[in-house]
């Protein structure tokens, strides 16, 4: 077979599943159904692409960037009515046109260099997403379900934790993949909240990491006090002591404030 010849780049990121089990569980974590659409990261040679497809999804939309799997991707999955493979860079492409109205499940061993990049974007998708199912490095999974006052509460925990209920799934060893990264990986699955704040969430992101940068700096040396006493939150505590609820509140009350200063400027 083609993918044999294939020969694993080390600029994309590239660590095949080679496992059959943990492919297998990662689809069962899908749950694929007849209707479901599902964008998929980053094929590959298409293990993880064939297990899906052989559960009779509607349709399979595969993005990747490495032109030279394309070959592989279409002699081993040209017998799928339902395979659909897109040529480029994930980050460029736009989910809401695939989409189309429609709702998706992303699912995807991610590259490590470009995972973090691709998580923070998800937010932005929420209207089309039924569900993420991420392969990842176990340190950012841990960010990911990380609670207030541990060093893996970041940026990252609060941003994503906003927008999604999170669920460590498995970890799995490096020895499943080929060639083998030099860490742990872990496997996450992301389900939309039914309760989401409003407000635009570029502006969020950027509240989020702004309160993170310098993270055992006071909130008072960064945002007005009365802005924090409005939202309950002491002017003394740091980013890393706020739940997910106080960064919705204290962002939705420095809203307010924006506002009513650009009222008393009029
Ligand atoms: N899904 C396969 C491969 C995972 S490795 C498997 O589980 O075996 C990560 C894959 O993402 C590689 O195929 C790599 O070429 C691809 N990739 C890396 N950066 C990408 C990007 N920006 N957009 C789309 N695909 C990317």
């Amino acid at each position: 077979m083609k993918g044999k010849r294939f020969k694993t780049k080390k600029k994309f990121g590239q660590h095949l599943l080679v496992a059959p089990s943990i492919i297998e569980k990662i689809v069962d974590l899908m749950d694929v159904s007849e209707e479901d659409i599902i964008v998929e990261v980053g094929p590959g040679t298409g293990q993880l692409t064939e297990e899906i497809l052989k559960r009779s999804p509607k349709a399979v939309y595969a993005i990747e960037i490495d032109p030279e799997t394309y070959p592989i991707l279409e002699e081993r999955l040209s017998g799928y009515g339902n395979f659909h493979l897109i040529k480029g860079d994930f980050l460029e492409v736009d989910l809401y046109k695939i989409a189309d109205g429609r709702k998706i499940k992303v699912v995807g061993n991610l590259p490590y260099n470009v995972a973090s990049l691709i998580l923070v974007n998800m937010p932005f998708y929420l209207e089309v997403l039924k569900l993420c199912v991420f392969m990842l490095q176990k340190e950012v999974a841990e960010k990911l379900i990380a609670v207030p006052g541990t060093k893996q509460y970041t940026f990252m925990s609060v941003f994503l934790q906003t927008y999604f209920d999170i669920e460590y799934s498995m970890s799995v060893p490096a020895r499943f993949f080929k060639p083998p990264p030099k860490v742990t990986s872990a496997v996450v699955r992301m389900k939309p909240k039914n309760s989401i704040p409003s407000f635009d969430i570029k502006g969020y992101k950027n509240f989020v990491s702004m309160l993170f940068a310098n993270r055992r700096k006071m909130l008072r040396n960064k945002i007005d006090e009365n802005i924090l006493k409005k939202a309950g939150i002491k002017p003394e505590s740091r980013a890393e002591e706020l739940s997910v609820k106080d960064f919705i509140r204290l962002y939705s009350e420095y809203l307010a404030g924006e506002h009513k200063s650009d009222n008393q400027n009029n």
